[in-house]
């Protein structure tokens, strides 16, 4: 099997009606695997993405669950489930606001947490229980740049998509050999996240001042995540592909 195919693979992606999730779930199902497209509140684009999907050919079946949530978590795994194990996750959904530290309650720390944190940790423990009984699978965990360098107004994020990294890397310890567990950690990227919505201009602006000189684009990041579920990193595990612009250089 190459990268180019996914035939017969059984596949999640969070988040999956917007942005870098729908670029994955577009190319796992472009490269032939079955890909539910999990979303929240965005039935509409949801739908939308698996006509795109269908019309050209492959598989998709759209399903609503809210990350942070652990009943309708568990409901929807149940229901992805029932036909099999899951060969592959992308832990996708996630939430940003920017927010000085010293004006985050505990209740904008707990939301941040909830999705992009305790969310990946929750569907990663379920797709892991059918993934470690069929002794096969990969997971790749959506972190961040800012979980490696930091930022300003941003605390509860960077902390959120660090523990990502570190959920990352245990886990590929605890399941290796048989399951792969990896992460991408993007630079800026051109999604709805990246909009005046989640962050000042001023924000937007400092963004652009890496490398690349540009947005990274959705796609971009998907090709990371799908060369990180394919059998050509069949010898990476626990690790953070930096698809980034060049914003950090780290090991
Ligand atoms: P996006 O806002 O388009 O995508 C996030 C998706 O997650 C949305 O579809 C949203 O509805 C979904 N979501 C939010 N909360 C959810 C929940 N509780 N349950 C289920 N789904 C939920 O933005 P994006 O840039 O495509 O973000 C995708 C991932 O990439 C996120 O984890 C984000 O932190 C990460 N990321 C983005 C950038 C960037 O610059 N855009 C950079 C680094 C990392």
């Amino acid at each position: 099997m190459s990268i180019q195919d996914f035939k017969g693979q059984r596949m999640l992606v969070t988040g999956a009606a917007t942005g870098i999730g729908r670029a994955c779930a577009q190319m796992l199902a472009g490269r032939g695997a079955e890909v539910w497209i999990n979303h929240l509140g965005q039935a509409d684009a949801a739908a939308v993405l698996v006509d795109e999907i269908v019309s050209a050919g492959g598989r998709a079946i759209a399903i609503e669950a809210d990350v942070s949530d652990p009943d309708a978590v568990a409901e929807m795994f149940a229901c992805i489930t029932a036909n099999g194990p899951l060969d592959g996750l992308v832990n996708n959904a996630g939430i940003i606001q920017e927010q000085a530290f010293l004006d985050t309650s505990e209740a904008d720390w707990r939301q941040i947490m909830a999705v992009d944190l305790d969310g990946v940790y929750r569907c990663c423990r379920h797709a892991l229980e059918g993934m470690s009984t069929a002794g096969r699978g990969a997971i790749v965990n959506i972190s961040s740049e800012l979980g490696h360098l930091g930022r300003e107004n941003y605390v509860a994020y960077c902390t959120a998509k660090a523990g990502v990294i570190g959920l990352t890397k245990a886990l590929a310890r605890e399941f290796a050999p048989a399951i792969r567990v990896n992460g991408v950690a993007p630079g800026p990227v051109d999604t709805a996240m990246v909009s005046v919505e989640h962050m000042s201009q001023e924000w937007i602006a400092k963004e652009l001042a890496i490398p690349a000189g540009r947005l990274g684009r959705p796609d971009e990041i998907a090709a990371a995540g799908c060369v990180l579920l394919s059998p050509a990193a069949s010898f990476f595990t626990g690790q953070m592909l930096g698809a980034n612009g060049g914003a950090w250089m780290g090991g």
